[in-house]
């Protein structure tokens, strides 16, 4: 079946040729395979490239578009869209650095779009099924289903495995509002393929998926009303981390409805009326388009699980152990349809404990793993390990330590002083716990933190680790200092007077 993506031009066309090719011809089946895989996500062609690569007979079937949501409708997109939104802000903060712009701000938004279809067709490549079939990967483009102990159908053509990876990952939560299913609404997967920018839009959810494309469109030029369900954005995250970005957003003119829940959804002359409850009063706002951005649900229907016995869950999706495995031990799981951690790097590391386990006879678990994450909200916050929350409810003693960016050179130089370092250590010593970093560049500030968690290296020994200066990553390296300063303790200062009189 041939699969459109919108609008019509010649970047999408690519993208379809590369991820669903109209004219691809479904490779003759193997008598049995390794692994047959369903879904062509982050998590299916990373388990899919690695198996073949190691020599197993490999089966990827993917229904929609290979890439999955991080190529088509995701990240990719995502941070394209708000890498032309940064240039908005900086051009606006640009009087605060004695840099005078003359004339008004416009960001093109078609253009914007269309620059991000490019680059997205030119990424697709990577996911092509010219590429997989390469690669030694039997590509079957349709929806796969288990059909009965070691099969899997798709286009009626059965699929008969030794072991099978379900990565159908997850998909937009459309929240049960009145009337918003007739007023219409945008999710991820169709606020990409608009080309003109809403006048006034909607966001439902201020999760990262949200906020991300709150402050993205904001900027584009949308009037944006952020609607949450929380007392805060983000509330997922460190409060103080969130509380700096929800300033920002503030300042930068996005109408926020906290605590609010969405009673219904009308459409008037004027657009689409939203009305909500919350501790200050209802409140009624009109907009142009609404993007609900409110949660992911798993894509576990129409697999024929119950089939197979694999058990599932439709909010948690389906069910695996520590190695990934479901309660079939034939049949594993990775990415978003079995995991909290909704990441692309997340599904990527998850798809490498799934070869190892399944092919390999391996016992990799995914608690191992150090998961780092980032919102790309401007500024960023970037995150690894335990937060202070998670620390007590586990009775794990913390020490934190915190390094605000108003007192670091190069932060204070680039006008990006509202942020910080801060770092969880087990009480008493170095080592790592977790940590946040809010700023400009966190997503790439934290993958120190996450190499030194990973490595085993303590928070004691990044105070030795030479930054440049002035770089805004030396705040960790003086949350280090601070660190070592504790160990500076009356006893040793005692110890260290008596020594320099000694032989002064
Ligand atoms: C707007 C947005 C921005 C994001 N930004 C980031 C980011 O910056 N960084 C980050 O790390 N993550 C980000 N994510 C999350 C990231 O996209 C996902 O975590 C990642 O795509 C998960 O990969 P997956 O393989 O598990 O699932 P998916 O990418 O969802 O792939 C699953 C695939 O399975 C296919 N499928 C489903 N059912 C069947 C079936 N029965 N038969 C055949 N095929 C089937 C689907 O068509 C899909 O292609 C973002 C997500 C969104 C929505």
């Amino acid at each position: 079946m041939a699969v459109d993506v919108l609008p019509n031009d010649a970047h999408n066309a690519l993208l379809v040729a590369n991820v669903h090719p109209p004219d691809w011809r479904q490779p003759n089946p193997a008598p049995r395979y390794n692994l047959v895989v369903i879904g062509g996500g982050t998590a299916g062609l990373v388990t899919a490239a690695g198996a073949a690569g190691l020599g197993a007979r490999v089966a990827l079937i993917e229904r929609h578009l290979l890439g999955g949501d991080c190529l088509n409708v995701g990240c990719v997109p995502s941070k394209c869209v708000i890498r032309s939104s940064r240039v908005v802000g900086d051009i606006r903060a640009a009087g605060a650095l004695g840099v005078r712009v003359n004339g008004a701000v416009e960001p093109d938004f078609g253009a914007v779009m269309k620059r991000m279809r490019g680059i997205r067709a030119r990424i697709s490549r990577h996911d092509s099924a010219e590429r997989f079939n390469g690669l030694g990967v039997d590509v079957f483009l349709g929806d796969g289903r288990f059909t009965g102990p070691d099969t899997v159908e798709v286009n009626g053509t059965a699929l008969r495995f030794k072991k099978a990876v379900i990565a159908t990952g997850a998909r937009a939560h459309h929240p049960m509002v009145p009337g918003l299913d007739e007023a219409g609404f945008l999710t991820n997967e169709t606020v990409f393929e608009l080309t003109e920018c809403p006048r006034r839009l909607a966001v439902i959810g201020a999760g990262p998926i949200g906020c991300e494309l709150a402050q993205a469109f904001r900027r584009l030029g949308s009037e944006v009303t952020l609607f949450h369900t929380g007392g805060h954005i983000l509330n997922r995250e460190d409060a103080d981390a969130a509380g700096i970005v929800q300033r920002a957003f503030v300042d930068e003119g996005i109408h926020l409805a906290l605590d609010a829940r969405l009673t219904r959804v009308e459409r008037s002359a004027d657009g689409k009326v939203l009305h909500c409850d919350t501790p200050r009063g209802p409140l009624r706002v009109v907009v142009d388009e609404i993007l609900v951005g409110a949660g992911r649900v798993p894509n576990v229907d129409g697999l024929g699980l119950e089939a197979v016995g694999v058990a599932y869950d439709r909010k948690a999706g389906v069910t695996v152990n520590d190695r990934l495995q479901t309660s079939n031990p034939r049949i594993y799981a990775a990415g978003d349809i079995c995991m909290s951690e909704k990441f692309t790097h997340a599904a990527d590391f998850a798809a490498r404990v799934v070869i190892q386990n399944a092919l390999f006879l391996g016992r990799k678990t995914l608690s191992a793993l150090t998961i780092p994450w980032c919102t790309y909200t401007d500024p960023e916050i970037a995150h690894v390990g335990l937060y202070e929350r998670d620390a007590e409810t586990r009775g794990i003693p913390i020490d934190t330590y915190l390094r605000p960016f108003s007192e670091v050179d190069r932060a204070l130089a680039d006008g990006e002083e509202d942020g910080f370092v801060k770092v969880h250590v087990r009480k008493g010593g170095d080592k790592i716990v977790g940590a946040t970093i809010v700023a400009r560049h966190a997503g790439e500030m934290i993958n120190e933190l996450t190499l030194a968690m990973t490595a085993g290296v303590g928070l004691g020994r990044l105070a030795s680790v030479i930054h440049p200066y002035p770089t805004q990553a030396e705040a960790i390296r003086q949350v280090g200092d601070m660190f070592n300063r504790t160990r500076l303790t009356p006893k040793v200062k005692r110890l260290f007077a008596a020594w320099l009189r000694w032989t002064r």
